[in-house]
């Protein structure tokens, strides 16, 4: 049989000429050669896992061949184990590669193991994507769409950013669809994002209206008072914006007025600023007005409002936040006033800069409106406006802070005469008293400086209330209508 198979073999070119018989024959043997072609690769693959297992070291690697890790998130080893003829060697296994979160792309883990000269070597990839989509944000309304009248949209007012691409915003395609925006972005990995916001064209904003003068007008009695001058501007009307003016202010009467100004556009929205006007008293010649400052302080606060008392006398405590509450709540409920001296009294943090300062008066114009009920609207600066010391801290910050307390709606309050009281107690009662009242006219105002947590100012006072009753002085507290007695500002 072989033979004439051999003879047989130009098959190819000759089979034309081959009968069924032989054809079928043929079909047969090419068969049963690829059956044995098949048994020999399974023995050989079975010998091969065999001859693996048996006498090559093993790694299993555990969790998945392939691991996704979303960018910049944290790779965690799945784990793995490794024997080698029943023995556990996992401890052997060299671990490889660097997994970079930060960089999309494919990171190959390669796991290796050496045991009597034998190596096996398995693989792991981790993939670090970007499954995160794109944002988009819109500058106002995310749901509505506001266009001026009769204009276009101008395609300003949308930002499109994603984690991995950055800013995305000049990629957005928009497009008007149905009375709707259309906003759609993708990012470099294909994660994509839509958004959609109704179109209205309508104009539902105010213009804006900016005073060139102060919010807060400081003015005494007899002054004269004329409107600010004033910045107009509108998303839609540009400066076609009619503004008018109402509210009294009579610079006659002492008092608080409220100048208001209206700004409507050609659509009918306004915006409204409201600026404040406060009419004070003229100085008062001849007045005295007591201030006490740094406390209150328990022992002598409370001394002082005894003299007070009894005098019949009212003044003024620039209160800190140190001491206890009651006493800041007699000395109002007694018919002194309270003003407000700054929390710390600490230089080095009052000073720092303007916003810190205003921090810290908050501290202690929060404590006097919690324990009075009524917001203080006076202010001493620690070391008067006049302090060269917060130069050291801010330069220039007086000037600014000068300003910017009235423009906040406070009056500050120097002093005309010090009592000399707080330094370091050098000088008795009687100094003490006899510096005020040396100093004393009838032909100004007498802006008194003196500290309830000194032991001989309590001492000092009645001598000093004394000495003005009998010169035909009256004794004031200071009240929002007190014209502010001012030094001149040196930082
Ligand atoms: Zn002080």
């Amino acid at each position: 049989m072989s033979n004439r198979y051999k003879k047989m073999r130009p098959y190819r070119t000759k089979s034309k000429n081959l009968n069924a018989l032989q054809k079928k024959r043929l079909v047969e043997v090419r068969f049963r050669q690829l059956l044995v072609f098949i048994l020999l690769l399974v023995v050989g693959v079975c010998f091969l896992s065999f001859y693996k297992m048996v006498f090559l070291p093993r790694i299993v690697l555990e969790g998945d061949r392939v691991v996704e890790v979303e960018y910049l998130g944290k790779y965690k080893e799945p784990g793995y184990l490794s024997s080698y003829q029943g023995e556990n060697i996992t401890s052997k296994v060299k671990v490889s590669g660097d997994v970079n979160t930060n960089k999309i792309g494919e990171y190959p883990i390669v796991y290796q193991v050496k045991c009597d000269g034998k190596v096996s070597t398995k693989t792991r990839i981790v993939k670090v994507v970007d499954r995160k989509k794109p944002k988009i944000s819109f500058v106002n309304d995310s749901k509505k769409l506001y266009i001026c009248p009769n204009t276009k949209y101008l395609f300003d007012d949308y930002y499109a950013s994603d984690n991995y691409d950055g800013d995305l915003t000049n990629v957005v395609k928009v497009k008007e669809e149905d009375s709707r925006m259309r906003y759609e972005v993708s990012d470099s990995s294909g994660n994509k994002t839509i958004k959609y916001r109704d179109v209205l064209y309508k104009d539902v904003e105010g213009p804006t209206l900016t005073l060139d003068g102060p919010l807060n007008v400081m003015l005494v009695q007899g002054d004269s008072f004329s409107d600010s001058t004033y910045q107009v501007d509108d998303n839609c009307s540009g400066d076609d914006v009619k503004v008018s003016i109402s509210g009294d202010v009579d610079t006659s009467k002492v008092g608080e007025y409220e100048r208001i100004y209206k700004a409507k556009d050609k659509y009918g929205n306004v915006t409204k600023v409201v600026q404040k006007v406060v009419v004070m008293e003229p100085s008062k010649q001849g007045v005295i007005y007591l201030t006490f400052d740094d406390g209150p302080r328990a022992g002598t606060t409370d001394i002082i409002l005894n003299v007070l008392k009894e005098k019949g006398v009212k003044a003024t405590f620039f209160v800190t936040n140190s001491g206890p509450d009651d006493l800041i709540k007699r000395a109002y409920d007694e018919g002194h006033s309270i003003g407000l001296h700054t929390a710390s009294h600490d230089y080095s943090v009052v000073y720092q800069s303007v916003d810190s300062y205003f921090n810290d008066l908050k501290q202690v114009s929060d404590r006097v409106e919690k324990i009075t009920g009524e917001k203080s609207w006076l202010i001493r600066f620690p070391g008067g406006s006049s302090n060269t010391i917060s130069k050291k801290y801010s330069p220039g910050i007086m000037s600014t802070l000068t300003k910017e307390v009235l423009n906040r709606g406070y009056r500050y309050y120097d002093w005309n005469i010090d009592s000399r009281d707080a330094e370091g107690g050098k000088y008795s009662a009687d100094e003490i008293a006899s510096f005020v009242t040396s100093h004393l006219s009838h032909d100004r105002v007498n802006m008194v400086l003196m500290h309830d947590i000194k032991v001989n100012t309590k001492d000092a006072i009645g001598k000093i209330i004394d000495y003005g009753i009998s010169n035909g002085y009256r004794f004031e507290a200071i009240t929002p209508y007190t014209d502010m007695v001012i030094q001149r500002v040196n930082n």
